[in-house]
């Protein structure tokens, strides 16, 4: 059966949904390029604060229904639930692409790590149940590192489907109360690399905090870009040259450090950070030899520490200035960081 009958007929049986057909809730957030809002139908008003998620972008919107029509297709599961997008110019204003999210949940990565009790307040909400082993680095590694491995396995989904993200950092992480994992949104900045959307670099659209050091996606010597879908067969060579998947795995690298370091969880201090790693010329070594002493990053240290080192050496292969030295998603997977059972497993049955 061919994938674009399929992709037709799951087009036709599906829902659309127009303007009228929503009523506004709460704001959830505003950026430069859009407003969200929490929805519920207007003829099915179950729940009172709505089930839906809506999206009021510019034009950027038409670039991210395209990754999320993409995304539902290729790789559900490592994003919100999309529903449904659409151009809306029926009011006086310009042009707005509103785009339609099942409602995942109340809390982003960013809140949950706010909160003076994370990572064990994930633990509650992965679990469902409190626990009752003592409290402690190892069970705070433990919760990190399913953290970690849930944003890897919905990167890699990501990523093998040739879509890079571009803006993950904590706010653009989202619990999902339903399947109680981490998925990512807002695809807004997202580039497709195989067809050649939103090919061209957008570095302005891009999170200093949480940006690699290289900002363009693509080496600036690349052919300037196609903007509509051509290039199929070129793009996965130019994936391999320039490896821009490990962007986002700089990104993701960051997220293990803030939850590591309690002390860098602010903007202020990733910020500081950024600028200390740089002044290391980006060695995270040379870094820990500047910051062993300082006692608001002993415990993050010592987290990472634990097992011989496993999560300093992840860190270490995560945030690096050179992006074909990062690893994978696929390989941060396999990183004994996240098989340590296993392998402790083993030698206990040698
Ligand atoms: P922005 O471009 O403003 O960053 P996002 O797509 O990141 O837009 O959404 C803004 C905020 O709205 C998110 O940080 C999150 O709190 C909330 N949000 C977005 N999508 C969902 C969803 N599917 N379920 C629940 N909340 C969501
Ligand atoms: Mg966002």
């Amino acid at each position: 059966f061919d994938m674009f009958v399929l992709a037709f007929v799951e087009r036709l049986f599906r829902p659309t949904y127009k303007k009228d057909d929503f009523v506004l809730g709460k704001k959830l957030g505003e950026g430069s390029f859009g407003v969200v809002y929490r929805v519920s139908l207007a003829n099915k008003p179950s729940s009172k604060e709505g089930d839906l998620v809506l999206k009021k972008a510019t034009e950027y919107g038409a670039v991210e229904i395209w990754m999320n029509e993409r995304v539902r297709r290729a790789c559900a599961s490592s994003c919100a639930d999309f529903v449904y997008g659409f151009l809306e110019s029926s009011s006086k204003k310009a042009a707005e692409y509103w785009l339609i999210w099942r409602f995942e949940g109340d809390a982003t990565l960013a809140d949950l790590m706010q909160s003076r009790d994370f990572p064990y307040n994930v633990e509650t909400l992965i679990l469902g149940e409190v626990q009752d082993l003592p409290k402690g680095l190892e069970r705070e590694n433990r919760i990190i590192q399913t953290i970690m491995r849930q944003i890897l396995f919905a990167l890699d989904g990501l990523h093998s489907t040739g879509i890079v993200h571009r803006d993950i950092k904590p706010q653009n992480v989202i619990f999902s109360e339903e399947s109680r994992t981490f998925k990512i949104i807002d695809l807004g900045a997202a580039t497709d690399l195989r067809v050649g959307i939103n090919y061209i670099p957008k570095e302005f659209l891009l999170d200093p905090r949480y940006a690699a050091p290289e900002q363009y996606i693509m080496s600036t010597q690349t052919p300037s870009a196609p903007s509509v879908p051509v290039a199929t067969a070129l793009s996965p060579v130019l994936w391999q040259l320039n490896l821009p998947d490990r962007f986002d795995i700089y990104s993701a690298g960051l997220i293990f450090l803030q939850m590591a370091f309690p002390s860098l969880r602010s903007d202020n201090s990733l910020i500081q950070f950024n600028r200390q790693l740089k002044r290391c010329d980006y060695d995270l070594v040379a870094w820990r030899k500047t910051a062993e002493a300082r006692s608001e990053l002993r415990k993050g240290f010592e987290l990472l520490d634990l097992d011989g080192g496993i999560g300093w050496e992840l860190l270490k292969s995560m945030v690096r200035y050179k992006a074909r030295q990062r690893l994978s998603a696929k390989a941060a997977l396999a990183h004994p960081y996240f098989v340590r059972e296993g392998l402790l497993a083993l030698s206990f049955m040698q």
